[in-house]
């Protein structure tokens, strides 16, 4: 299959599970996971409609911001080192991967010297699992505290990567903790905070977590093939 039928495809799937769960499609929107895809792959998406690209790696995404005129928004979804934040301030709509407020505290100050406000998601390790990166849930409610009196950054959000299942049901418990964590954190009410964002569900998971509330799916492999 090329990119643009793949991409009728999901989108397709994306918006009957939505209607499924008895949600709005418009409420979710595909993040194109391009992650080892050359530029020409995102400029073909791109041209058949696809518009929000996410990319794991800076030194992946650089030349890309380069190579890619068209105007994509451009979203980091991988871990990322406080180090790299200078080389893409200002040159990407959201950030779903701040863990710690180190990594906050400098997107801050690098957005700030451009006088520019950052959009970014909490990501949260919710299964508790040692390898994945997140913070614990008791983390995420003051890490979004902290990030509160930043003020060149925005919360929206909240993000998760589950375990790998080959099961999406299994996964699953894991979208509806992250919504439940999203609502506690909501019901704080912390000033300029607005929990609207649920980055949640990849190629194997996605209907499951559209079906939990995700209003941002990340997926790669479902549209430009195997990495
Ligand atoms: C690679 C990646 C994805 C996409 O995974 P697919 O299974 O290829 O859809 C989503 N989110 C993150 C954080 C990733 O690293």
């Amino acid at each position: 299959m090329n990119i643009s039928s793949s991409l009728t495809r999901i989108n397709r799937l994306i918006q009957a599970a939505a209607i499924h769960a008895g949600r709005d499609p418009a409420a979710v929107r595909l993040v194109a996971v391009s992650k080892t895809r050359p530029a020409a792959d995102i400029v073909e998406a791109f041209h058949s409609g696809q518009t929000v690209f996410g990319e794991n790696y800076i030194q992946e995404l650089l030349p890309k911001l380069t190579e890619v005129s068209e105007a994509v928004e451009w979203h980091v979804i991988g871990h990322l080192q406080s180090n790299k934040v200078r080389y893409i301030a200002g040159q990407v709509a959201l950030i779903h991967s701040v863990d710690r407020i180190s990594l906050a505290t400098e997107i801050d100050r690098q957005w700030g010297k451009l006088g520019k406000i950052c959009d970014i998601l909490v990501q949260v390790n919710i299964s508790g699992e040692a390898a994945k990166s997140g913070t614990t849930e008791e983390g995420a409610i003051q890490l979004v505290r902290e990030c509160a009196l930043l003020p060149h950054i925005r919360v929206r959000g909240l993000m998760t990567m589950p375990p790998f299942f080959d099961d999406p049901e299994t996964a699953r418990p894991f979208f509806a903790g992250l919504r439940q964590l999203s609502e506690i954190i909501a019901a704080h009410n912390i000033s300029g905070v607005e929990m609207v964002e649920l980055s949640m569900g990849m190629t194997g998971d996605f209907e499951a977590a559209i079906q939990e509330g995700a209003t941002l799916v990340r997926i790669g492999t479902a549209i430009f093939g195997n990495r």
